[in-house]
């Protein structure tokens, strides 16, 4: 909108592969990046964003000490960190008010059960495994599985980069879990070796490591006589950076003290 001031961005993981594609991505005529942090012992600590070569902006990357300085005069914090940072960071962004654009999977179960208390009525917050638009359209496309005769057998394929630490991804879980309440499953066989057959009711999730890969996820519905596949394929990780911006714009927009989806974002939830 002509004359609004551009949305101050305090991005966390600044110094990551989806942190710096989050800093160039955003347009500098809508948002400007108030604040860059990393963690304490990275040797990108101290220089400027235009030293480490992620953009032409002299802001320097600072340590996440520094939260508590840097979110007052932000209007959006968005994290892609790991799940222990982000255990340790969060209960700082709460206690700023400050909205958040939550990016960072592979938390274990009590890790998530204390995000979402950290967070829930305390802050709003877009929580995602995937803030592509196309994934999420994939999650939307999983309940209609629940169409199909039950003897359609339902796959998840994933695929990332080698440097992913987390397996299956954070997005395979959620089309993992929109699959098993769609079709009423009970149990989930990661990968499969040895003397096993499929069993109905059981959903089977596959994932490999490999290379440059910025993801792609599959799933397959197997019938008797015929086979169903929903795919998407990031082309780049700016296919999850913009998404990201869209949620963080969205987010601004005084909403509630809540956890959102990206679903919510993109208005396909009711
Ligand atoms: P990366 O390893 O390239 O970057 C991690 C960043 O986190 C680094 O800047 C590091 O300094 C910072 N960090 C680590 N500990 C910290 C701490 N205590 N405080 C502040 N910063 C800290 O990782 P990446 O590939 O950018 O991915 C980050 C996360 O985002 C992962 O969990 C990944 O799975 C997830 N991811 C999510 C989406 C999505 O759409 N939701 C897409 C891609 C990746």
């Amino acid at each position: 909108m002509p004359g609004t001031s551009p949305l101050r961005l305090c991005v966390v993981g600044a110094s990551g592969r989806m942190g710096g594609t989050i800093i160039r991505e955003a347009p500098a005529d809508r948002f400007v990046i108030t604040g860059a942090v990393a963690a304490a012992d990275e040797p990108a600590i101290g220089k400027t964003l235009k030293e480490l070569d992620i953009a032409d902006i002299d802001l320097k990357v600072t340590p996440p000490a520094s939260l508590r300085d840097l979110l007052p005069s932000a209007d959006v914090c968005l994290s892609f960190t790991s799940p222990a940072a982000e255990v340790e960071n969060l209960p700082s962004v709460a206690a700023s008010g400050r909205p958040l654009i939550l990016g960072t999977t592979g938390f274990s179960e009590a890790q998530h059960a204390y995000v979402l208390e950290t967070l829930n009525a305390k802050i709003p917050c877009v929580m995602a495994s995937n803030f592509s638009i196309g994934a999420n359209m994939l999650f939307a496309m999983a309940s209609t599985l629940k169409s199909l005769p039950a003897d359609f057998d339902i796959s998840v394929l994933e695929m990332h980069h080698s440097g992913k630490a987390d397996a299956p991804s954070g997005t395979a879980k959620t089309i993992a879990e929109a699959v098993s309440k769609a079709r009423g499953y009970s149990s989930t066989v990661y990968g499969r070796s040895g003397m096993s057959k499929r069993a109905r009711g059981e959903l089977e999730v596959a994932s490999f490591r490999g290379g440059g890969m910025p993801g792609e996820h599959a799933i397959y519905a197997f019938g008797p006589n015929e086979m169903l596949k929903f795919e998407h394929l990031a082309f780049s990780r700016s296919a999850f950076a913009q998404g990201a911006i869209l949620a963080a714009a969205w987010i601004a927009q005084n909403r509630e003290p809540r956890v959102f989806s990206m679903l919510d974002v993109l208005g396909f939830n009711p």
